[in-house]
């Protein structure tokens, strides 16, 4: 029997890096530490959540956040949603693929931009 070990730094170990608050991808910096965020906003964020939860006794699993940060997610996840079934709706209407691809990449792109 062979057990793959994962290099260490090699190609896919840290491809796929995300930041601790908001899931965007992190880029890899080329010295130092690996980033945790992607940003200050999403560290301070980050660490404010971590000190509430402790306040509150939560578990790992639990997590508080405000209704507008819900309320955005919702937001965002609908979006993407809607244009999931507008694709789904432009391909069976015969819509060249590469136009609902590209429907589909603005969309998401626009959703998953800062904000
Ligand atoms: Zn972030």
């Amino acid at each position: 029997m062979t057990i793959h070990h994962p290099e260490p730094g090699g190609r896919g170990s840290g491809d796929d890096l995300r930041c601790e608050w908001c899931r965007r991808p992190l880029h890899r910096q080329p010295i130092g530490r690996p980033k945790r965020f992607c940003r200050q906003s999403c560290r301070q964020r980050a660490y404010e959540a971590r000190r509430r939860s402790t306040e509150l006794g939560l578990g790992d699993d639990e997590l508080v956040v405000t209704r507008n940060e819900l309320d955005d997610a919702r937001d965002r996840l609908a979006e993407v949603t809607d244009a999931l079934d507008a694709a789904r709706t432009d391909l069976a209407d015969g819509v060249a693929a590469h136009r609902v691809l590209d429907r589909l990449i603005d969309t998401i792109s626009s959703v998953t931009e800062t904000n």
